[in-house]
């Protein structure tokens, strides 16, 4: 992974504040025009994949885009995994954890998610994110501003020094109606987990439902630990 950012924060402040107003499809038509096989769309099968996924397939169907699978996912995300891969012509590419779950289990114990839920993000999301972004300078992500207060300051382009790479979140200033406007709009597959109180959802130890009172999106993700981010997204 390269360490070098592609642009500067200068440049990325002004290409934020060009893009803020516009469409998502001229973002993400842009990111495959400026940066074209060092772009790459990561995909977790929640509803901001289903509609990157077809909003791609529509202006830059040739753009990379990676899946990450941890091996702990739920059955209905396998599913909207199947449905969408059924219906777009795109190649998904997989990238799975170094280790099984039973290997984890074995190198580190049962049920890390429990004891050191950190480590096993780590393992399991960052390091896989991190192959994905080897070689790359810009990485398209579902973000929005509205699923929680750790992003309600995201930009549509950012710089991700740390990865040397440019974060492209042309869903950014998407309200949750906008996401699901869209997806009816066009009929995408979606992750049916959503109509049964499951407004973000991760792995099936760290993720339960949310009964609608909550203001924050991520409320169900590692309830009660305190923890609200993977690491693929943090500072
Ligand atoms: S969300 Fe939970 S089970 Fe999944 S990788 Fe993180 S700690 Fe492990």
């Amino acid at each position: 992974m390269s360490t070098v950012v592609p642009i500067s924060p200068d440049e990325a402040a002004g290409l934020a504040d060009e893009f803020e107003s516009r469409p998502a499809e001229d973002l993400v038509r842009w990111t495959a025009e400026r940066f074209g096989d060092r772009a790459v769309l990561t995909c977790s099968w929640q509803k901001q994949s289903s509609v990157l996924v077809h909003m791609l397939s529509e202006v830059a169907p040739g753009l990379r885009v990676v899946e990450f699978d941890t091996g702990l996912l739920f059955p209905e995300t396998y599913d909207t995994r199947k449905r969408l891969i059924e219906r777009y012509p795109i190649k998904f590419e997989r990238i799975e954890p170094e280790l099984t779950v039973e290997g984890q289990a074995a190198a580190h114990g049962d049920r890390l998610w429990e004891r050191d839920p950190d480590a096993c993000c780590g393992m399991r999301k960052v390091a896989p994110l991190e192959q994905a972004l080897r070689g790359m300078d810009a990485w398209i992500t579902g973000i929005r501003r509205e699923q929680s207060t750790t992003r309600q300051n995201a930009r549509k382009i950012e710089v991700d020094d740390r990865r040397g790479v440019v974060k492209v979140q042309p869903l950014a200033d998407w309200t949750s109606r906008d996401v699901w406007r869209y997806i009816w709009r066009h009929g995408i597959p979606y992750n049916t987990l959503h109509d049964h109180g499951y407004p973000s959802i991760g792995c099936v130890p760290c993720t339960t439902s949310v009964n609608g009172t909550h203001a924050d999106e991520r409320a169900g993700r590692w309830r009660g630990t305190g923890k609200i981010e993977c690491g693929l997204h943090g500072r």
